[in-house]
């Protein structure tokens, strides 16, 4: 007999769970099903997804730690700290990031025994509908659902002739797992990978060099806060950034990597004791049986889907990586929720406009809404108001002054179009934006919102003030 559920969610990362534990808090009867295992000693399917595993929960314990070590050999001077015989235990450092993988990859599985999600441990496949329930195979288990959520997610896209083996030639699983510190670390794409990586390995001392194939730096980003990044990231913190290049060969070496590529100055060569590649992502469709439904994706092999998640076929909703928008875990739980609260029958709503970009570089980056550059290409009037951590008595205590804040307004209606911030903790202080945005706020709106004194998020404020040109403390 198979297994019925109200809801069938397929992949087990943040935008499936997610989905599969708010459908069961909404009284259906939900199940979600992983195939893959990641570091699992058992090797048993574990839940988490990319975010969890081999994504933002383990890249983000590396750059904590490698700030740590950071501040220990560069930055404690400054507070009159002396420390002697500062060095790296690697293998430590990794064993402590897979421990936090582990506690956070079993807690999913109690969250799903709180909520009562039935976890199925194998691959999900599409088989046929009939009279209008879905009829599923997981592993060898037939399984039916009144719904499919497909939260497949996505893997490291590889470029032709470059073999990633992920111990010279790594994607991001092998570059969380790396026992030691390369001498020259080669890294292809300046993306949001390429900087946090090249940092976490550049602060334990290896000579990083990242290759990128467009012409400008953090393109996405606000160009004032990329032009400053920029600014930090080569000059201060000597990570070599070349843009516009075109990798034309990469070759190994019994310990190296050789990588071949083209800039204005014509044909290079580098040698590299590891090499990086981390060129954006590739959407997981295979293996679904789509075709034989009819699943229908879009021109970039994603599946296709509407404002609420809804695919061409019906009851099959899709979330997360594997459908358009910003590859952010944030973004796929937000989809996993509004789609559980759409198959409950409730209004279930995303708000594309504020889902917001953070950089785990020091200084972090972060953002929500439109650029100075989306505002002036779409001709929206508009003002800007920006302040320096240097002008900020708490980022002063902390010789933490890099950076800025810019708020951007409407200019007629003062309604807050994008917050752009450059600086230690952006990723905390963005939240502020986000929420003034979610609730449509004015910048004047921040502006008479009262700001604990001395914090970071004054900077914030001073930026709203400043948008009417009246800032207080610049
Ligand atoms: P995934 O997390 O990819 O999960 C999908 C799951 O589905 C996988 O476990 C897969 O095994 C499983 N699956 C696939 N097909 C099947 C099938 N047929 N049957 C059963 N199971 C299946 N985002 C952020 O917001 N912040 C960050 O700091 C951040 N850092 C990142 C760092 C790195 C190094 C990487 C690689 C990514 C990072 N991301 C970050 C992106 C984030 O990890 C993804 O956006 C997020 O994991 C997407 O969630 P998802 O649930 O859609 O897919
Ligand atoms: P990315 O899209 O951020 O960056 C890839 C970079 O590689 C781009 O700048 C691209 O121009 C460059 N590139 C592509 N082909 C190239 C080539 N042949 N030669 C040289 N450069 C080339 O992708 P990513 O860094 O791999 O990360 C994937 C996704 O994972 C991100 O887009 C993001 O959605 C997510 N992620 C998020 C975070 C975070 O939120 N902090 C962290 C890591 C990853």
């Amino acid at each position: 007999m198979a297994q019925e559920f109200d809801v069938l969610v397929i992949g087990g990362g943040p935008a499936g769970y997610v989905a599969a534990i708010r459908a069961a808090q909404l009284g259906l009867k939900a199940a979600c099903c992983e195939s893959a295992a990641y570091a699992d000693p058992k090797g048993e399917p574990r839940l988490g997804g990319t975010c969890l595993n081999v994504g933002c929960i383990p890249s983000k314990a590396l750059l904590y730690s490698s700030e740590l070590y950071d501040h220990a050999t560069h930055a404690f001077v400054m507070h009159g700290i002396k420390v002697e015989g500062v060095s790296i235990d690697v293998p430590s450092m990794i064993r402590r990031k897979d421990n936090i993988v582990t506690q956070l990859t079993s807690g999913i599985k109690g969250l799903f025994k709180k909520y009562k999600v039935t976890f199925l441990a194998g691959h999900g496949s599409f088989v046929a509908e009939a009279d209008g329930l879905w009829k599923m195979k997981v592993g060898n288990e037939d399984v039916v659902a009144k719904h499919v959520i497909v939260a497949t997610g996505s893997r490291a896209r590889h470029l032709p002739g470059i073999p990633v083996d992920n111990v010279n030639i790594v994607d991001n699983e092998g570059a969380l797992k790396t026992e030691s510190v390369p001498k020259r670390l080669g890294v292809i794409g300046a993306g949001v990978i390429g900087l946090e990586m090249g940092s976490v390995w550049k602060r334990l001392g290896s000579e990083v060099t990242i290759l990128e194939a467009l012409p400008d730096f953090l393109a996405a980003a606000d160009q004032a806060v990329a032009k400053e990044a920029w600014k930090v990231f080569t000059k201060k913190q000597g990570l070599n950034i070349q843009l516009g290049v075109q990798i034309k060969e990469v070759t190994t070496g019994p310990n190296t990597v050789s990588v071949k590529y083209e800039n204005d100055e014509g044909d290079q060569v580098l040698e590299f004791d590891k090499l990086v590649v981390a060129v954006g992502r590739t959407p997981n469709t295979e293996g679904l049986n789509a075709a034989a439904v009819g699943l229908k994706l879009d021109a970039r092999g994603r599946i296709e889907v509407d404002d609420h998640c809804s695919t061409n076929l019906r009851n099959v909703w899709a979330v997360g990586d594997v459908v358009r928008g910003p590859m952010l875990a944030h973004k796929g739980m937000e989809e996993g929720v509004m789609v559980a609260e759409c198959i409950a029958g409730q209004a279930g709503h995303c708000n594309y406009d504020t889902i917001p970009w953070v950089i785990y570089t020091q200084p972090e980056i972060a953002w929500v809404g439109k650029t100075e550059q989306d505002l002036k290409a779409a001709g929206i009037p508009f003002k800007a108001g920006q302040i320096p951590f240097m002008a900020n008595g708490r980022a002063l205590g902390q010789g933490d002054t890099t950076g800025f804040v810019k708020v951007l307004a409407h200019a007629e209606t003062d309604q807050i179009l994008g917050a752009h911030i450059i600086g230690t903790n952006a990723s905390e202080l963005i939240a502020e934006a986000v929420v003034a945005m979610e609730f449509g706020a004015s910048s004047e709106d921040l502006a008479r919102t009262a700001h604990a004194h001395p914090t970071l998020s004054e900077v914030m404020h001073e930026a709203a003030l400043a948008v009417d040109k009246r800032s207080l403390h610049f």
